[in-house]
């Protein structure tokens, strides 16, 4: 049970779908929105797909597909309760647009959650934000994201030159993105340093993927885990060749920087990590071995 002064006691249920933490300041929960499938030309777009298809059969995948979770982690402190991204919501393909019914599952109702922190403003972190009818999900949540990835999006001019993607579907991407813009701005609050947000979750800003792109530290009192929101999008080719990259990072080479050095600093420090659309709940670890790195899932 969870003293809330603003919501009341929670009580917090088990649920498929949901996965319960204790921390020794708050709870977590790992929730899911489901999968979504991908085609196999999203990554390695400079690659030949018979050697993405090699690297993934090496593995025991044998689907052109590649199979995209969505873990959302859900913060329950003494006074707030905080959502990390926000899945695919009503216009999830199927598969996906879970997160509110399995929040129910969990005991959390939309209107308990009292902020949401955005990795970055891609429609598969804040669809969910917004019901088909326009209206907000969780109407009394501030939104939280860097001022670089806001500024980035409404910009007339931005820069899609990096990318590997076409500019015809990064400005349809961008109309979208300016329109959600416009429906969250009464309760967009933008932060632009590497200072906590709240004592137990700190931004840190890994451009490449978005230019504002961030992950985040989340610590309670010894305890702590980074959350790597999309620095991967699977557990085998962007670890074995973090160089193939995505069509989806809108500085490609920027991204390739970042995930490697990821890459290197985390199977170093051993860290505990967690990932967006790695597989579920999300949480593992980075090892580093002679050809290459790996994913361990925890
Ligand atoms: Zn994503």
């Amino acid at each position: 049970m969870i003293n809330n002064p603003d919501t009341g006691a929670i009580k917090l249920n088990q649920a498929p779908g949901v996965v319960n933490y204790h921390f020794e300041t708050f709870n977590l929960l790992a929730i899911t929105d489901g999968n979504v499938e991908y085609d196999s030309s999203c990554f390695a777009p400079d690659i030949h797909q018979t050697k993405l298809k090699q690297i993934r059969e090496n593995h025991h995948i044998l689907s052109p597909h590649f199979m995209l979770t969505h873990n959302i982690l859900v913060i329950i402190s003494a006074d707030r309760i905080v959502m990390i991204d926000a899945g695919n919501g009503h216009k999830a393909r199927p598969g996906a647009g879970k997160l509110v019914s399995n929040l129910h599952a969990a005991g959390i109702k939309p209107d308990d959650l009292t902020d949401i922190v955005l990795s970055h403003a891609h429609p598969d972190h804040f669809n969910g934000l917004m019901s088909d009818s326009g209206q907000l999900v969780f109407p009394n949540a501030k939104i939280h994201m860097h001022q670089k990835e806001f500024d980035f999006w409404q910009d007339d001019d931005a820069d899609f030159s990096k990318s590997k993607n076409s500019r015809a579907s990064l400005q349809s991407l961008q109309q979208e993105v300016k329109f959600f813009f416009s429906q969250i701005s009464g309760k967009l609050q933008l932060f632009h340093t590497d200072e906590p947000l709240f004592d137990f979750l700190q931004p840190i800003l890994t451009p490449g993927h978005t230019p504002g792109h961030c992950m985040f530290t989340i610590t309670s009192g010894n305890e702590k885990f980074v959350h790597m929101a999309d620095i991967f999008h699977d557990e085998i080719v962007l670890f074995a060749k973090p160089e193939w990259g995505t069509i989806f990072d809108i500085d490609f080479d920027l991204a390739v920087r970042t995930r490697q050095r990821i890459l290197e600093k985390f199977a170093l420090s051993k860290q505990r990590v967690f990932g967006y659309h790695l597989p579920w709940p999300g949480f593992g670890y980075i090892e580093k071995h002679n050809e290459g790195f790996t994913w361990v899932t925890e």
